[in-house]
């Protein structure tokens, strides 16, 4: 039986692989400007510091890491990367750095989910973390880097939503209410709402089970319980948020019930949704993690980021164009089709030739499909010194030397 990529895996093929440069390409121009640099991290990190960064009450760290011991020691592929940023962040002293700290990322992650449209086991992601800035103008700013992103991407017509969850004093009332007004159909719940129900009540409104947003819808539950009663230091930081967001020309909506599916999230949360993905609709979330950096060993260091889904992202782009190559070199003169090809490279051009010596028009009809130019070398060519160019774009042929050659327009 032949092997298949694991289920929830998919290559990117050659063909599909101009559109992951582009996307990567963009995120390199637009977050460059913003002055924030790259990082890369390792793919498996201590199981620990998922436990700890991510929370041991949500779905990624109970359910879908890929976890496996060497040498006794639990490791884990990574199912996020802002806590392998924030690790990385402390190990290197980033702390003693002046803020702001800008970082981004880019590159798979694996979570043991059910495989389905926009969803899968390993998927990648692009992210921006900012550490050290306590101000709303942080918060502002991170969600101004993913609109400007999208734009570079001529995304212009996605949802920004908003939404504030406080900090541990203001939720703490709202928690009590959400658990009063889950109460009634508690019983009618899925297992995971239910443990939710105790250890993290809030991520209940998260939950993806049809059955659960049913009997949400039956009881009311968002006019129940309307958005938190934010204390004044937290309310503070929301409205001014939006008044930057309003001064930038960021268009949101807010949204009462937005709350991430990750423990670590204080104030701001904010997802990006587009309305022509189907279920799988958010491309990128995010939110501020005052307590994160202090939780993985570090001193308290206000910070915000977001994580958008490349392969989300690319079903809304359109396919990016694989550019042709410069020149396809026609001979049945091995030796010299090799020589000018190398010469060719050496310029700085694209080349290709065919390696079989076929017949000239079987030559010609590969290079139309792949190269601008054909440089055909005859007889006549190599007897008088010269070099048949082309132009496949319009079938019109021109005598050219090397020197002329180089200096076409590509
Ligand atoms: P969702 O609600 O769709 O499960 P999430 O809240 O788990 O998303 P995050 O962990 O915040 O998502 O990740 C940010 C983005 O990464 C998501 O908005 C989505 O675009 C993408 N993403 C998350 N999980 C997957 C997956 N299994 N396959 C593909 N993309 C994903
Ligand atoms: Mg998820």
């Amino acid at each position: 039986m032949s092997i298949k990529a694991p289920k929830g895996t998919k290559d990117i093929l050659p063909n599909e692989i101009t559109n992951w440069q582009h996307i990567e390409k963009v995120a390199n121009e637009v977050f460059s400007r913003a002055n924030v640099k790259e990082i890369r991290t390792p793919i498996f990190e201590d199981t620990d510091l998922f436990e700890r960064g991510v929370g041991d009450t949500t779905d990624i760290v109970n359910k879908e890491m890929y976890t496996f011991i060497k040498s006794d020691r639990s490791l884990t592929l990574r199912p996020e990367n802002t806590a392998g940023v924030v690790r990385a962040y402390l190990e290197h002293g980033f702390h003693r750095e002046s803020p702001p700290v800008k970082l981004w990322y880019k590159g798979p992650m694996f979570r043991y989910e059910r495989p389905q449209a926009g969803r899968q086991r390993q998927f990648h992601q692009i992210g921006v973390e900012m550490f050290g800035v306590q101000d709303a103008s942080a918060d502002a700013e991170c969600i101004m880097l993913a609109t400007e992103f999208l734009k570079g991407l001529g995304l212009n017509d996605l949802v920004v939503e908003i939404n504030s969850l406080g900090c541990n004093v203001c939720r703490k009332e709202y928690k009590e209410n959400l658990k009063k007004a889950i109460a009634p159909f508690l019983d009618g719940l899925c297992e995971d709402c239910k443990s939710r129900y105790e250890k993290n009540p809030l991520r209940i409104l998260d939950c993806k089970n049809e059955t659960c947003n049913k009997l949400f819808e039956e009881y009311n539950l968002k006019e129940a319980v309307s958005g938190i009663n934010l204390c004044d230091e937290c309310s503070t930081h929301y409205d001014k948020l939006k008044s930057y967001l309003d001064a930038l020309n960021i268009k949101y909506e807010e949204n009462t019930f937005l709350v991430r599916g990750l423990d670590y999230y204080t104030k701001t949360v904010f997802e990006i949704k587009s309305n022509s993905l189907g279920s799988q609709n958010a491309v990128c979330g995010g939110g501020r993690y005052d307590g994160l950096v202090e939780t993985l060993g570090g001193v308290h260091t206000p910070a915000v980021g977001w994580a958008m889904g490349v392969e989300r992202l690319n079903a809304l782009i359109p396919q990016v164009e694989q550019d042709k190559l410069d020149f396809f070199v026609v001979s049945d003169n091995q030796l010299e089709a090799f020589k000018l090809l190398v010469q060719l490279r050496k310029n700085g051009f694209s080349a290709e030739l065919d390696y079989n010596s076929r017949k000239f028009a079987k030559q010609l009809e590969k290079a139309s499909k792949i190269a601008k130019y054909a440089v055909i070398i005859g007889e006549d060519e190599l007897k008088n010194n010269y070099y048949t160019i082309k132009d496949l774009s319009n079938a019109t042929q021109e005598r050219k030397t090397f020197e002329e050659l180089i200096k076409i327009n590509k």
